[in-house]
């Protein structure tokens, strides 16, 4: 049985659209909110819309950022409206519900959801796994937020329900995924050895980042393996040297 994904809203400015997305959430059976850096909350708006879901408003996690949100998740997808050429891999809500179901009863999800004006910003999108559509009308696909987080949240339940789609290849010996934090931290080091080596030009960075993140994203590693690729970096940096599989617990 996998678990519930927690719902994360980035920057809301209307607390009706919290209100409501907790009502949308709590119809569905998802209780976890997470609220990063909300223009107004509480408020008795969100109250309002909520018409019975105040609990989930009482339990809402407030956070300064996104990274802080997503501490302890292993699967980040980050819902927007618009397609972006460097945005990574690309689900259907309907998708996205069946890979949930798929993941195991260790592993942490979140969806991850924007600002009513503005959506979320590249920095945002890539600190998710896969970015996630609603398809809806290419003329006008903007559904308002608390909608969205309807359509997911109904989508959620129906693939809950219908169990997961195809039965699921055993993996061999699964290890622990690695969290979203030691991935950051991955990336943050290996953006300072490219740096060092020359290979990156802080002056001139292009797309490199944002392209390595994708790879990694797209391969969720597991802690083991994030921690043999930080040796490497720290090898290149003329540290001690690890050797694979050695144990370590600096980067879990
Ligand atoms: N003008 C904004 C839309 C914001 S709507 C933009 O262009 O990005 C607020 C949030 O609802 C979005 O950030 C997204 O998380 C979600 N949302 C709205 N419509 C969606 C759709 N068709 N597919 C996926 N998410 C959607």
């Amino acid at each position: 049985m996998s678990r519930a994904p927690r719902i994360v809203l980035v920057g809301t400015s209307h607390p009706g659209n919290i209100g409501a997305t907790a009502r949308a959430m709590k119809t569905m059976g998802l209780s976890e909110l997470h609220l990063v850096a909300p223009e107004r909350f509480p408020d008795p708006q969100a109250v309002a819309m909520a018409a019975g879901a105040e609990d989930l408003l009482e339990q809402a996690c407030i956070h300064p950022t996104l990274p802080a949100a997503l501490a302890g998740c292993h699967w980040v997808a980050g819902l927007s409206a618009r397609p972006r050429s460097l945005s990574g891999p690309s689900l259907t809500a309907r998708q996205a519900a069946q890979h949930l179901t798929h993941l195991g009863e260790q592993t942490n999800a979140a969806l991850v959801f924007g600002r009513e004006r503005t959506g979320l910003t590249n920095e945002e999108l890539d600190l998710c796994h896969v970015r996630v559509n609603i398809p809806s009308n290419p003329e006008y696909g903007s559904l308002n937020l608390a909608a969205a987080v309807q359509v997911v949240a109904y989508e959620w339940r129906m693939a809950m329900l219908d169990g997961p789609a195809s039965p699921v290849e055993a993996p061999d010996t699964p290890g622990t995924p690695a969290s979203s934090a030691a991935l950051e931290n991955f990336h943050a080091h290996l953006e300072e050895v490219l740096a060092e080596i020359g290979f990156l030009d802080r002056g001139n960075p292009r797309q490199l980042m944002r392209r390595l993140r994708r790879l990694s994203n797209r391969a969720q590693p597991e802690v083991e393996e994030i921690n043999i690729l930080r040796g490497i970096l720290s090898a290149i940096q003329g540290g001690r040297t690890r050797r694979p599989g050695g144990a370590s617990d600096r980067n879990v």
